[in-house]
């Protein structure tokens, strides 16, 4: 049976019925990015690695056209990937849009857990970026208010991006408008409640990709990563998303 990424056990066979990652053919479930002690300026090696082998091919999977249960975003109508619209965060999970989070899970507080996600601009980090040949120094200059910011995790989802006026979406960490981190995506990563008072990170596949601690790649398109206090994640040109607990 296809399995599911993050080890549930799922009836459907083409995304997992409880957490509604892509399954994946007989293959053990990827890793995820090893609890990360590593720190910028550590360099990590160039982010064009290639992506993760695709599963191997198994017999019955020959009917590979992997079309996705139940089409392609209702909101925006892009073809589905995982559990969450690459264009526009709706998470097809719990059917809601990026708007539409709901008040419960491991971030609405209910055991006294608060976790807060610190927003910086960190130069080590835009550094290693321009040392990489990633970003052109003479186009993107790291910013020279850099201000820190602070916002609360609540909810079940809150969505890393940029504000769009054309999609009337503002997501709750975010890192555009006027000075902002110009290699955002508009939805570039979801910090999504886990049981537990725990949160996790899926990238659902942003342009630019997103690290975390300094780690040399970026994390896997649609897998949930475990997160823990004071991990950092790292996106754009220079920003750094501490997570802190408590
Ligand atoms: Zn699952
Ligand atoms: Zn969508």
């Amino acid at each position: 049976m296809p399995s599911c990424p993050t080890g549930h056990h799922s009836r459907a066979t083409d995304f997992c019925d409880v957490c509604g990652l892509r399954l994946q053919a007989y293959t053990p479930a990827p890793v995820p990015p090893q609890p990360h002690r590593q720190q910028y300026p550590q360099p990590p090696p160039p982010r064009s690695v290639p992506p993760p082998a695709p599963p191997a091919p198994s017999p019955p999977a020959a009917r590979s056209s992997a079309a996705p249960r139940g089409g392609p975003c209702p909101e925006c109508k892009t073809p589905r990937a995982g559990r969450f619209c690459e264009e526009c965060g709706y998470d097809f999970a719990s059917q809601s849009g990026a708007h539409q989070r709901r008040h419960s899970g491991a971030g609405s507080g209910g055991s006294g857990a608060y976790w807060r996600a610190v927003v910086a601009a960190d130069p080590a980090y835009y550094q290693y970026m321009v040392d990489q040949g990633m970003l052109d120094p003479a186009q993107i200059s790291f910013p020279s208010n850099n201000r820190q910011r602070r916002v609360s995790l609540k909810g079940d989802r809150v969505h890393i991006g940029r504000r769009s006026a054309s999609r009337g979406f503002t997501p709750e960490i975010d890192l555009g408008g006027p000075g902002g981190d110009p290699a955002i995506s508009h939805i570039h990563a979801i910090l999504v409640a886990q049981p537990g008072d725990t949160w996790a990170l899926v990238d659902p596949g942003s342009t630019n990709g997103t690290t975390i601690n300094g780690t040399a790649n970026p994390i896997a398109h649609n897998v949930e990563v475990p997160l823990r206090p004071s991990d950092r994640i790292y996106v754009g040109a220079w920003t750094v998303i501490i997570l802190q607990k408590g």
